[in-house]
């Protein structure tokens, strides 16, 4: 009970502390949308239900789309565990969970991009899973070696261009796209989007630092336009006669073949994605997590609940309805996915985008990339 009534508070503070944060930016760590800073989804008042069920487990999540809420809701009905979620930034949620220490009610620290979920290492903040089934969902790349977090889903940031104007032969890597072939024809959002960030952060644990700092470069002299909104926005600027190629993360174009709006559809039938760099370094990838948080209350319930949402059945429903790469090898690719065949991921540790992460971002102030 006292617990319940702890994160009752928590809840309520949660709602003030969001509230008085919502117009506060982190440059450096964009989504591509911003993230709902709405209230949990169990508002204070259900809090006393869990003793009839099977409890509860409370999530800090930076994740922003729509299928994870539908995955909770799955879990809940399965087995009677209540998800409470709090959703904010990264740096926000880790700066929370440093704060609260102890005491915090989180069970579960989710969110994108490796060199985050490996920062929330680093900072103590989490604990080792104990599950054979997880270690049978998920492969030995897509977790953390100490099992501290657990891939959930990946994405690659793949070269997307127009079927009119481009052929796929003319597409070859990343760094091609950095040469005079592309002048003026180059779209891709600004720096400020930590999927570039850790693009460039890998570039540079791969090339090192004068390399990638060239990169940029060239990527910096082949824009059409000035970098302006999201990845979608990228391939609508293709569409549009803007620019003939772009770098965008994969997922966003597969959720484009099935938007609402007639116009992203239309979109999606004019362009083509392309899986760069497969002949020499891989195509870069970032992952999707959860960590255990280190003061965990309801241990066995997050565990539980990673287990459920690396499995086949939710694995599906996340490349159904996000478009992103399921980690468990089982599970099966919609028609869309399936249809761009099998690609090679660049070999870089995800901790190296966290690592590299400072170093990128002055790279893109040093070569003008806005
Ligand atoms: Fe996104």
């Amino acid at each position: 009970m006292k617990k319940n009534l702890l994160w009752a508070f928590a809840l309520l503070l949660a709602a003030a502390v969001l509230g008085a944060c919502s117009s506060s930016s982190d440059k450096g760590k964009q989504t591509d949308e911003p993230a709902k800073e709405e209230a949990p989804a169990g508002d204070a008042t259900d809090a006393n239900k869990d003793e009839k069920t099977g409890g509860e487990v409370n999530i800090y999540t930076a994740r922003h789309y729509d299928v994870d809420a539908i995955l909770y809701e799955d879990f809940t009905e399965k087995t009677g565990i209540k998800v409470n979620v709090i959703e904010a930034k990264a740096p926000e949620l880790i700066e929370r969970l440093k704060r609260e220490g102890k005491n915090t009610p989180a069970d579960l620290f989710v969110t994108v991009d490796g060199g985050i979920l490996h920062s929330a290492k680093e900072e103590d903040l989490l604990q080792a899973v104990e599950s054979e089934v997880i270690e049978e969902n998920v492969p030995a790349e897509l977790r953390d070696p100490d099992n501290q977090w657990i891939g959930l889903s990946t994405r690659a940031r793949v070269i997307v261009y127009s079927k009119d104007r481009v052929k796929p032969e003319e597409l070859s890597t990343y760094e091609d796209l950095a040469t005079d072939k592309w002048k003026d024809k180059l779209l891709v959002r600004s720096s400020d989007s930590l999927y570039n960030q850790s693009l460039l952060a890998s570039l540079i644990a791969i090339d090192g630092e004068d390399k990638a700092k060239e990169w940029a470069q060239g990527i910096v002299n082949n824009l059409a336009r000035e970098p302006e909104g999201g990845d979608r926005d990228q391939a609508r600027a293709i569409v549009a006669g803007v620019g003939d190629v772009a770098i965008m993360n994969s997922y966003y174009v597969g959720r484009m073949s099935v938007s609402d709006e007639a116009e992203d559809v239309k979109v999606f039938d004019q362009i083509g994605v392309f899986f760069p760099n497969q002949e020499t370094t891989g195509t870069h990838i970032n992952i999707s997590g959860a960590g255990l948080v280190k003061h965990s209350k309801n241990k066995e319930n997050a565990v539980k609940l990673i287990e459920y949402l690396t499995s086949v059945e939710a694995q599906e429903e996340v490349s159904k309805e996000n478009f992103e790469f399921p980690v468990n090898e089982e599970a099966k690719l919609p028609e869309v996915m399936a249809e761009w065949g099998t690609f090679t991921p660049q070999k870089v540790e995800f901790a190296d985008y966290g690592k590299y992460n400072p170093k990128a971002v002055e790279l893109m102030n040093e070569v003008g990339w806005k």
